[in-house]
């Protein structure tokens, strides 16, 4: 099944519709899960450094590359960042070790995980931690520190495109006045719950796309950080979302996609399941009516993520809109 693009301000062509990785790290589960999807018609990987899955991901790429079953410019490769790196120092460091482990000459899209940088442990990407077990801050790096390197790259030809995870819209305007490489995407929790009206207005005015994460609700999250503070939510459930299932002859999960990508974001459910990795992207042969569509984008509100662990960073603008 072939899935839409949208375009990048780069010129290049962002598959609407990917497979998101995260908590994924059994290396059987995840090869044949991306086995599933790339046969099933997947264009878009989406990962991130602190997913500590890339290696398993390039492993699978380069099988299909190197039999001929999938060309280098027919996958799309989303990674991230981690917040440990954003000193400058650090920036072409870490995104070498990410092309060897994804057995790449570049990435497609590469994005700033996070907005507040943290410090890592000496001769490892992991973080600092104080006595207390809370992360130690780096207050010194800013943002368009962090880009300065990350255009370099950019023109060296290893990211592709590059844009920011987790950014305020204020956030994301401040760095796009200072870019030279504007961003070209922002990647953030949206679905029904939390659909950041704000946040889209900013990105048509600048061009920039948006990637919905957790798109689903993320209905596995808590078991990340199971002392974390996670809001309760699930859109899976929702009556709203059940009713139009049945009346689509439609999964649940299928609905809330199909809303996402009506509305124009490019979205990245992540699944293990080969049943529902084939469902997931046969979301693109129905539209939901546009009376339907206002009755999904009046949900009440919920964000379902946070950045608690980040709370008191200089740099924190979570749930600003
Ligand atoms: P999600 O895609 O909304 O939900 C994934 C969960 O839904 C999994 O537990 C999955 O279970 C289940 N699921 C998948 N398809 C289903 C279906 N058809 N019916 C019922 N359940 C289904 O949440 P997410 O993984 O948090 O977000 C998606 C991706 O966005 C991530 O994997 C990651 O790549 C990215 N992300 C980025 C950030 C960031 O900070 N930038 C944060 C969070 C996520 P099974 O695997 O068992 O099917």
């Amino acid at each position: 099944m072939k899935t839409p693009s949208i375009p990048l301000n780069t010129g290049a062509a962002l598959p609407i519709f990917g497979l998101g990785t995260w908590q994924v790290k059994d290396d059987k589960e995840l090869k044949t899960s991306l086995r599933t999807a790339i046969d099933a018609g997947y264009r878009l990987i989406d990962t991130a450094h602190i997913y500590k899955n890339e290696h398993i991901i390039g492993e699978v790429i380069h099988e299909y590359i190197s039999t001929g079953r999938l060309k280098r410019e027919e996958i799309f490769i989303t990674s991230k960042l981690p917040l440990v790196a954003h000193a400058p120092e650090d920036v072409e460091k870490c995104v070498n070790g990410q092309l060897d482990a994804l057995k790449l000459d570049y990435i497609d899209l590469y994005l700033i995980h996070c907005p507040c940088p943290c410090k890592h442990q000496e001769g490892s990407w992991i973080p600092l931690s104080d006595d207390k077990g809370k992360l130690v801050f780096d207050e010194k790096t800013t943002h368009i520190d962090t880009w300065r390197e990350l255009e370099k790259l950019y023109y060296a030809g290893k990211l592709r495109a590059l844009g920011v995870s987790r950014f305020s819209a204020r956030q994301l305007e401040d760095l796009y006045d200072l870019a030279d490489v504007k961003p070209a995407n922002i990647q953030v929790e949206c679905h029904i719950y939390w659909q950041q009206e704000n946040l889209r207005r900013v990105c048509r005015k600048l061009g920039v796309t948006l990637t919905a994460f957790a798109p689903l609700g993320s209905p596995g999250r808590k078991s990340s950080r199971p002392d974390g503070n996670w809001p309760d939510g699930d859109p899976l459930l929702d009556p709203l979302v059940l009713q139009l299932a049945e009346k689509y002859q439609k999964s649940t999960a299928q609905v809330l996609i199909r809303f996402l990508t009506q509305n124009g974001n490019s979205v990245i459910p992540k699944s293990v399941n080969p049943r529902r990795i084939v469902e997931n992207i046969s979301s693109f042969d129905y539209e939901l009516s546009e009376e339907d569509m206002h009755a999904l984008e009046d949900k009440t509100r919920i964000k379902l993520f946070n950045l608690d662990f980040a709370i008191g960073h200089p740099l924190y603008a979570d749930g600003e809109n």
